[in-house]
């Protein structure tokens, strides 16, 4: 059974609901994990808050020593961290090491702290007077993350948030909940106090619970982008600050001058790697004539090598799809795509895995001719099927990213730096890369989309980050002088 993790230890709560955990490379349940109700979130709630008021008040010193600690830590052990996400999640090991590598990089940009909270000074703003500004911690922060990215997502805001001198609670995905609670107890390990990082597992009422409770500041989520704006409108609402992160539709944009061996490389590396359940994958490539054909033969001719089973056993490039509903799912865009009249270039339900049979298996899927109206364009599928559209020019590819309702991540592959560097001026997309087609952003900038992809105003981690679990605070000071000017009814102004 896992447990909640509250007030620095495992804690099962009063809720009797549960739920089941698979491993989905087997098909089988591995575990069960607590279902936390209103009442477990308010108690856990509760708890932070204690923890809050006193962790406000720990030096920049002690906070960056607990974070260099917790970053030793996860050094450590995050062979143990990859496999506990591979067991769950289904991704190969080292996709998972991957995953661990990102968050890892976060824990390390916190560990800068002290410099990314230095306020400014100015002396004399008026004769005598100094003026300076901080930025204070919000108090209790709920993070609410997905199943795709157990470590990772978690990772992108809590070391920041607990840095920042707030106490967390974090609510993880139901369907691998086994890597963020081993996050909790080797922050605990390191030093952190205990109550500062919370926790809870559960489904919508948790989540609800902590959009609802007055003692939460903040909250950032990440997941698909129904859920994202219920999350963003539900907690403005209850006046919190609320950065909501959403689904993707990434289009890779393919120009006639493109290296096309590159371009190939990248659509089925970013297409497929964690079997398309990632919210950076490429799932349309926007090939821009004459080159469809050729690109398309060159994407085919790399499928037939990708091979697909346990994410434990050598060799194994792509796993199953995180659940049996979720496969259920994705064949079923699967089947639309060919009734809808797409070519099914590669069709990955005759895959053979290198697995057990129950496995949550579907093989690599590669559709030429889709168009916009149908399902496999317009509806974010998230599993390992890659569309390819046509178009005749530069301009028509642009106006298929931009007229698409999502705006997390893009790339182009060309030789021309001038067609490059118009498409990242005039591209309405949050992330873009140039001959790179899975442009996350590195802990020090910050991660997000635009439009359908973002609700909020705040990118995760790097300056946004501290920005968001921090507000700011400006203080006027004068130390008297024997010559003060006594009483002065005008609005202060500088003289
Ligand atoms: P999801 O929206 O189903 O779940 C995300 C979280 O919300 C989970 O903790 C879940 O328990 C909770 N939740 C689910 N339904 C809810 C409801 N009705 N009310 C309240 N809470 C609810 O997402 P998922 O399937 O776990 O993850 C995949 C999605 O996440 C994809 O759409 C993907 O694009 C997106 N994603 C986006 C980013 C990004 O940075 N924009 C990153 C990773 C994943």
């Amino acid at each position: 059974m896992i447990n909640h993790f509250v007030g620095g230890a495992p804690w099962t709560g009063r809720s009797t609901r549960r739920g089941d955990v698979y491993d989905p490379a087997t098909g089988k349940v591995s575990a069960e994990v607590a279902f936390a109700s209103t009442a477990d979130v308010a108690a856990a709630v509760d708890v932070a808050t204690g923890a809050a008021r006193q962790w406000r008040d720990a030096s920049l010193a002690r906070r960056t020593a607990v974070m260099f600690a917790f970053r030793q830590l996860l050094h450590a052990r995050r062979d143990e961290l990859a496999a506990a996400i591979t067991a769950e999640h289904g991704k190969v090991l080292s996709d998972a090491a991957g995953e661990v590598q990102r968050g890892l990089e976060v824990v390390e940009y916190a560990c800068g702290i002290p410099t990314l909270l230095r306020g400014g000074f100015s002396e004399n703003v008026s004769t005598e007077v100094d003026s300076y500004s901080l930025r204070q911690p919000l108090g209790v922060v709920a993070v609410i993350s997905p199943f795709n990215f157990p470590a990772m997502v978690p990772l992108w805001f809590v070391p920041i948030a607990i840095a920042c001198g707030n106490a967390v609670v974090l609510k993880p995905s139901e369907k691998d909940p086994s890597a963020p609670t081993l996050l909790a107890q080797w922050f605990a390990e390191a030093g952190l106090p205990p109550g500062v990082f919370n926790v809870v597992h559960g489904d919508a009422e948790a989540v609800d619970a902590l959009l609802d409770h007055a003692g939460v500041r903040a909250v950032s989520f990440v997941g698909s982008t129904p859920v994202a704006r219920h999350v963003y409108q539900r907690g403005t609402a209850a006046g919190k600050r609320v950065q909501a992160l959403g689904g993707a539709k990434n289009h890779m944009v393919v120009l006639p001058d493109a290296d096309l061996d590159l371009a190939a490389d990248a659509a089925v590396s970013a297409g497929f790697g964690s079997a398309g359940e990632r919210c950076m994958a490429i799932s349309v490539v926007v090939a821009v004539e004459p080159v469809a054909d050729e690109l398309v033969a060159r994407i085919a001719a790399r499928l037939d090598g990708v091979r697909t089973g346990d994410g434990r056993r050598p060799g194994c490039e792509m796993g199953p799809l995180v659940t049996g509903a979720h496969r259920d799912r994705v064949v079923s865009y699967v089947k639309a795509g060919v009734d809808a009249g797409a070519t099914a270039v590669v069709d990955g339900r005759t895959v053979e895995p290198d697995g057990e049979p129950g496995g949550f298996w579907l093989g690599p899927t590669l559709f030429d001719h889709v168009t916009p109206e149908m399902s496999i364009y317009t509806d974010e599928i998230f599993g390992p099927v890659l569309s390819v559209v046509r178009v005749a020019s530069y301009d028509e590819a642009l106006a298929l990213v931009n007229a698409n309702p999502y705006g997390n991540g893009t790339a182009i592959f060309t030789n021309d730096g001038g067609a490059a560097r118009r498409f990242q001026h005039e591209v309405e997309v949050g992330m873009v890369g140039v001959n790179v087609p899975i442009p996350v952003p590195m802990a020090y900038f910050s991660f997000g989309g635009w439009k359908a992809s973002l609700f909020g105003d705040t990118h995760a981690h790097g300056r946004e980050g501290v920005h968001f679990f921090t507000r700011g605070k400006v203080v006027t000071s004068r130390w008297l002088d024997p010559r003060h000017g006594g009483v002065n009814l005008g609005f202060p102004t500088q003289s």
